[in-house]
Order: structure tokens, then sequence, then C-alpha cells
């Protein structure tokens, strides 16, 4: 049994207006006019006020320190630079949405959403489509789904029929069909480029006593989706094999790859194919070993062991040799890699992200000999071994950090915070390379809200329609946003699932056990124009290292993107020599799964400047939000909510007044998190988290 539909917003702490007496920096305006039939992008509402008055920015002042492609290991900045990878191809331009809405219909009646006009290839598409029937209404509606592509479908529901483009249906049984369908079509084997759909409803109404009813008019929506290439490549990176601590049940490297490929399943019988409920993109494309390394030194007798055990067989070893092998065996259908888990026995753990474990391979690093990673790097305890404290009781964070610098890997704090203080990061030093911002232990709770954005009590914007907050956490540089807020730039966000047992299931059909962890629950996906390990451009570390990344789970994803002066940026980019006044269009366009918890999700685009001493956030966009945001159609707001098993995208357009004392503020977005108040820190699923777009002045 699944979890009841319980209310979004059931967990609200008692806090005070966070916002008062903040000044906004951002302002919203419309994005185009809100006539539905103004184009593709589906904006909904009208100018919200300007806020506040231009202040003039000084000049940048960044901390233009030395790109640290070497080995140095004390660098704050990691680089400052905007060449991250290649630009994404523009969308193609597709015609414009038309809904008929027209004022000689009832006011009650009408189509009651927009649809969703940008989607990634390899991905699933399902509009959910919703109209208003009114007080008129009766049991019969007609449906038919007049253009579409050949694949798609439109689904009623409690109809076990499903329309082909060309087909009609009349639906007499009442019910939730009368109202809604789903317009559908599996992506994978589409191209990019323009894709055209109609579908028009009718409803019978009724309004009178003794009258027969007739029909009402039949209305039309029809639009284009626009389809882009994609460029997004699944993973996680934070995975235990037999040789972390479990035993045998847990795996071998192998056992994780016939997972990724879905040639074996979890203990539920699930696999990553289906792009509708289960992944991004029908599998995991790469993996990152994160075996704990004081269980690697027990069994395997060190650190970054080529293959443990010497006598194992491919199938049963772990090891950097044993991952390159399957991943040649299959041809680069996976990158596998090994890093570990840098596992004290206090104060942190970290996970070791190598920047080029291969060098020059023709696979995981064409050509590339930058930044080779040396697993075999002796600081006087063996080769590879880290100096931790299951090595040595005076080792420091701030050592081990450096070690793993110097070993070409980034030093990445897992679980910062979190249930067992054992593994919670002593906060030592600030200078890593980035935060594991969602560890799958526990599923998403407060301690992973703690290590993305600082705590903020999204649940608060919802309830008052805030358009202002403040990151609570102090001091502010224990997140990942409050260290982009103290001019750390680009900062690596990553999810972990730590499982520990390849075939491990959290939840399938009853509650959700928060005791287990699933393999890329969460997962990280990151954008790399090139499906290789690292170019020093396009690769998929590359794009870790840059922040090019989407923590999600499941089906759930956030492309976000920011278009300023005919340019479109995506997260990890800087938006350079920005003038404060002139308009930043936001999108953020994705899916969602059907829902684990809760009934509903709220897309938020936050923003906030880069200033450690001022912890306001701005809420660019809340798609919950009515007063400023959204607007209803023909009677409904039905665009308030992301609807389970659907997609959405969303445009809003904004001006920053003021980027602040740097000159810089930085764009994000995320679901508004659902805590299931029946376990203490609260846990809950279905959610995304992106990487941030920075804007300087
Ligand atoms: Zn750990
Ligand atoms: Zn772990």
């Amino acid at each position: 049994m699944r979890a009841p539909n319980a209310p979004l917003l059931l967990l609200v702490a008692a806090c005070g207006d966070a916002g008062t007496g903040s000044t906004s920096a951002a302002s919203a305006t419309d994005a185009s006019t809100a006539s539905p039939t103004s184009g593709p992008t589906p904006t909904t509402g009208p100018a919200a006020p300007t806020t506040a008055a231009l202040t003039t920015a000084p000049d940048a002042t960044t901390d233009a320190s030395a790109a640290s492609d070497s080995a140095g290991p004390s660098t704050t900045d990691i680089a400052d630079t905007t060449d991250t990878g290649a630009p994404d191809d523009p969308p193609p331009t597709c015609a414009p949405v038309a809904t008929d809405d027209g004022p000689d219909l009832p006011e009650d009646y009408g189509l009651a959403t927009i649809p969703p006009t940008m989607a990634l290839v390899d991905t699933f598409y399902s509009y959910d489509l919703r109209t208003n029937i009114g007080d008129c209404a009766t049991d019969r509606v007609e449906w038919t789904f007049v253009a579409g592509p050949a694949g798609a479908r439109v689904e009623l529901p409690g109809v076990a029929a499903t329309l082909a483009p060309g087909d009609t249906y009349v639906h007499e049984a009442g019910g939730a069909a009368r109202e809604q369908v789903k317009v559908t079509w599996d992506l994978q084997a589409e191209e990019p480029g323009c894709a055209g759909f109609a579908v028009r409803w009718r409803a019978w109404r009724d309004c009178g006593a003794l009258d027969e009813g007739a029909w009402a008019p039949a209305l039309t929506q029809t639009w284009d989706l626009a389809l882009r290439r994609n460029h997004w490549y699944s993973g996680d990176l934070h995975v235990h094999t037999r040789h972390s601590e479990r035993g045998e049940e847990a795996g071998s490297a192998y056992d994780y790859v016939q997972r990724m490929r879905n040639e074996t399943t979890n203990d539920a019988g699930e696999d990553f194919a289906d792009r509708r409920q289960r992944s991004l993109r029908g599998r995991l494309h790469w993996l990152v070993f994160s075996e704990h390394t004081n269980n690697e030194m027990d069994e395997c007798g060190g650190h970054f062991a080529a293959w443990c055990e010497a006598d194992a067989a491919l199938t049963a070893a772990t090891g950097r040799d044993v991952v390159r092998q399957i991943t040649e065996d299959l041809r680069g259908e996976v990158l596998l890699v090994a890093g570990a888990e840098v596992s004290n026995k206090f104060d942190g753990h970290f996970g070791f992200l190598p920047k080029n474990p291969y060098p020059g391979h023709p696979l995981y690093a064409p050509d590339y000999f930058e930044n080779p990673t040396d697993y075999t790097l002796d600081v006087g305890y063996g080769p590879g071994v880290i100096r931790e404290r299951w090595v040595d009781d005076a080792a420091t964070n701030a050592g081990e950090i450096a070690q793993i610098r110097a070993m070409n890997a980034l030093a990445i704090v897992n679980h910062e915070t979190g249930p067992a203080f054992w593994v919670t990061y002593d906060w030592s030093t600030t200078d890593i390379d980035g935060l594991e911002v969602w560890n799958g232990g526990n599923r998403h709770d407060r301690y992973d809200d703690s290590a993305y954005n600082g705590e903020l009590d999204l649940d608060e914007v919802t309830k008052n329609d805030l358009l202002t907050l403040e990151i609570p956490e102090q001091p502010i540089d224990r997140s990942w946003l409050g260290l982009l807020k103290t001019g750390r730039w680009p900062l690596v966000l990553v999810g972990g699932s730590d499982v520990h047992d390849y075939n491990e299931v959290v939840c399938f059909d009853g509650p959700c056990d928060p005791t287990q962890a699933e393999l890329a629950t969460p997962t990280t996906s990151v954008w790399a124009p090139r499906f290789v390990w690292a170019d020093g451009h396009d690769g998929v570390a590359d794009g870790l290292a840059a922040g090019r990344v989407v923590v999600h789970d499941l089906a759930n994803f956030i492309d976000l993107r920011v278009t300023h002066a005919d340019h479109e940026h995506l997260v990890g980019d800087t938006i350079e020599n920005y003038a404060p006044g002139t308009p930043l269009e936001l999108r953020a366009f994705g899916r969602v799964a059907r829902f684990v918890d809760g009934d509903n999700r709220v897309l938020l685009i936050l923003g906030t400047r880069v200033d450690a001493d001022d912890p306001t956030v701005d809420v660019l966009y809340s798609s919950e939000d009515a007063a400023h945001f959204v607007t209803p159609l023909q009677g409904e707001d039905h665009m308030r909510y992301i609807r389970p098993d659907s997609s959405f995208d969303r445009a809003w357009t904004v001006t920053l007044d003021d980027l602040g004392p740097d000159a810089a503020y930085l764009i994000w977005a995320q679901f508004v998190p659902w805590h299931n108040p029946l376990y203490l820190v609260g846990n809950g699923q279905d959610m995304a988290l992106t990487g941030a777009i920075r804007v300087r002045g």
C-alpha cells in the first residue's frame, strides 16, 4: 500500500516571517502577455509589482585566484572560470500554443491548463490536461486526440482504453475522466525537433431540471513540443560493494553494473528501464564506487586496490582495474570509476572523486592527460593509503583534503550532518571541493535540507506566499548554498545513495523503510556534452566539478535555464556583465514521477546574493503562489501544483535590481520538500535539487 495522499504542507515549523524588513533584490515581471496564445512559453501570471529601487552595484571584486588544475592542496577557489563546457544547442523554434478560451464560453467551462512545451529526448513526456466542466456538468464528455506523434496517447483516468492520434471517445461514466486526461509520449527513440499535438474536448451540459441538455462548445488545444537533445548523464557516486562492511550480499562491482543496465532488478523486481517513473533516461550511465577506506584496508590490504581480492573473478572482485575492465568489456556503455569514502572514526567522511583516473584512455579520457589521478601516492603509510584517523590518530580533515587533492581528486564532504554523530563533519575547515547535498540514508530529510540550502523553511514560503525568506543555519557557510554565498565558485554538489546492497529497496508496496538505501536514490545527473569521464571541458567529471548537476530521485527532474541577452545558460554557467534592471528569462522544465509521498509538488526558483552577511533568499517563482505568480485559467488554477506523473514547464521573467557587494547573484530551483511526520527527523522523496546559475555585474 502506498502512502495515502497527505497534505503537502503538513509540517510547518513555528517560525516568524523571515522576510520582513528585508529588501527584495528581485522583481518579477511576466515573461510575455497573459494571452494563452502568446507563444510556446506557458507563462501564467501578470506582472508582480516592481520592488526595490535600483542600486548601483560596485565593481566585481572577486577572488581571482589561479585556476587550480594542479594538485595544489589548499586554494580556496577551485577555479574562477565560465568556460565549463560546450553550450547547449538552442531549442528548436516551434509553433505557439493555441487554446480556445473565447468570451462566449460559460465562465466555469473551459480548458484549465497550459501544456508543457519543452522536453528532453530520451525521457518521458506527459501533460496533465485539465478542464473545468462547471456547475451544469453531466456524466458525458467527448475527448478527441486530434493530432499527435504516432507513439503518443491520451489516457483517461479509470478508463482502460487509450486514444491514439485520430481517435475519439465519448465517455458516459462520469468521474475524473470528465475533466482530466494525460497526454503521454515515450521519448526514448525521438530526435530533437518540434512535435505537434491537438486535443479536443466538449461536455454535455444540463442546466435545468426539465432540460434535455446539449453539447457545450468543443474546445481544442493545439501545441508544439520542442524536443531538445539530452546531455544529462545519470549516476551515483556513493556506492558500497561487499568490500564495505555488510558482507557478500552487498554484491560486487559487476552486480551493480547489471543493475545499471537493467540486466537485473532490485529485490522488488524493479529496474531503471521505465523513464516515466523510475529514471531520467532508462538506465544509469556512470558509477563511482566508494568503499570505506578502513574496510578496504582490512579486506584488500590497502586503499584503492587494483584488484580485490587477488584471486577473485571479474564478477566478484572490486578495484580500479576491475571497473576499468568491465567498462572496456561493455565498450563504454557505462563509465565505472573507483573512488573511495575516506572514513574517519569520527568527524567526517569524504567522497574521493577522481578527476582523471585513466589518463588518455580511449573511453574515459581520450587524448586527455591533465590531472591524472594518482592512486598510488605514498604519504608515508603505503602506496595510495590515505592518512586518516584509522591509519593515524593525529590525522586532520585539512590534511586529508590536501592529500585527496594531491592525488588529483575532489574532496566531497558526505552527509555533513546526520542522525549518526560519528559520521557528522566537524567543519574544522570549509576548504572543501563540494558537498553531498542529499544522502540516501533516511531518504530525503532535514539533514539534506541543511546540506543543500542551510535548512530554508520552504513550507513558510508556500503557506504565506513569501517573496523573501532567510537561511537559518549559522554560521552560514555550512551548506552548499551558504558556501556559494561566501564567494566559492564553482562548488561541487552531488547526491549519494550510500547504498550498501546492490538490490536493496527503500520504497515499494508498503511504508518506505528509511533504514534502507537504494542504488540511485538519489541520482546525480550531470550535463556533459561528451560521454567521457574527463577531457577538461565536456566530460562527466568536468560537469561534476563545474556544478552542472541536478540531484534527484526516480524520474523527478528539473532542468533550469536562464536566458539573458538572447543567450541561454544552464546550471554551472555564469552570466557575465549583467546590467541591473535588465530581464532574465527563467525557465524550469522537467517531470515528476508518481509520488511516494504527498499528492502534489511545488516548484520554486530561488535566488540570493553572493554575500555571506545577508541570509536573504528571494522567491523568483513559486508554482503554488496564486497571489504573485499564477492566475486562474477559465475559473480554475490547476497550474499551481505539479501533479503526479506529469511534465512541467514554467517560465517567468525577473529583473535583478541589486546584486549586492560582490556584484554576484545565484539562481537555483527545487521542489518544496515534503518530510513525512511519521519519522522523527522527517523523511521524504520525490525531490529534485539543481545546481546554480551565477549572475555577475
Ligand atoms: Zn559515510
Ligand atoms: Zn557511505
